[in-house]
């Protein structure tokens, strides 16, 4: 599974450590779980665990799941490697599910299965965390190997609160906060005159690790801005304004 293998790499891992958003995430996460105080807790797609390592759940046991084997190498608790899309937990035995920064990483008929999955487990609660209203194409490269344009974080799906409504039918978004650094969000016709017009891609740097999901390669090129670009993003900052990067939401069962 070619996915796995981005997953996989070290750079990809380590673009993920605490820092004061994602310290931010973790306290939220922390009251949220505090409050539904749980005897089990699964994290699904726990990654190399830097929001994981640092729950806290009372007396209570604390497990991770994730797809990448390597990642769960730097994991401190009892770990599973398994795909959200398959999950090979029973029902009834976890108390709340995390599902942090995992599913706007899937297709559609992944994700059809995840929140499939995620609700057999018929756990009291789910708390999931994804980009806010991500304009997916801001962060879009053009694959210099195979032409293929793809997100450079391999995101596929964009969510608002008004998606988590509906996101989980057996469930009811019972609260939703935005929190992490502020972004600002990119009118698409401006972005496809930056794009097709001035062929200026996302700002891309060489400490920054992706692999185009097509060919696998991983040598991107770097765009540089030009006066198109220019005027389209000052164009931009105008008209649109910031916004915190992550929505977190918790559902409980109906
Ligand atoms: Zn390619």
């Amino acid at each position: 599974m070619s996915e796995r293998t981005f997953y996989n790499e070290k750079q990809v891992r380590e673009e993920h450590h605490l820092n004061k958003h994602t310290q931010e995430k973790l306290d939220l996460l922390n009251k949220w779980i505090k409050e539904c105080d749980p005897n089990t807790l699964l994290d699904v797609g726990c990654g190399n665990g830097v929001l994981t390592n640092n729950f806290v759940v009372n007396n209570g046991a604390l497990c991770g799941l994730d797809f990448s084997l390597s990642s769960l190498q730097e994991l401190e608790m009892p770990a599973i490697c398994g795909d959200i899309t398959h999950l090979p937990i029973r029902r009834n035995h976890i108390d709340l599910v995390i599902c942090s920064e995992v599913l706007e990483h899937l297709n559609d008929t992944q994700l059809q299965d995840a929140v499939f999955q995620l609700q057999s487990l018929n756990a009291p609660h789910i708390i999931i965390t994804v980009p806010n209203d991500e304009t997916l194409g801001k962060n879009s490269i053009k694959c210099k190997n195979c032409g293929l344009i793809f997100n450079v974080s391999h995101h596929f799906q964009r969510f608002d609160h008004k998606k988590l409504d509906y996101l989980f039918p057996d469930y009811r978004l019972a609260r939703y906060k935005t929190c992490g650094r502020l972004v600002r969000s990119y009118v698409k016709p401006l972005l496809r005159i930056r794009q097709n017009l001035g062929n200026r891609w996302t700002y891309f740097s060489k400490q920054r690790y992706t692999q185009c999901p097509n060919c696998q390669t991983d040598q991107i090129a770097l765009y540089k801005p030009n006066l198109i670009s220019l005027f389209t993003d000052a164009f931009n900052a105008v008209v649109t304004q910031k916004k915190p990067y992550w929505l977190c939401a918790i559902f409980k069962r109906k």
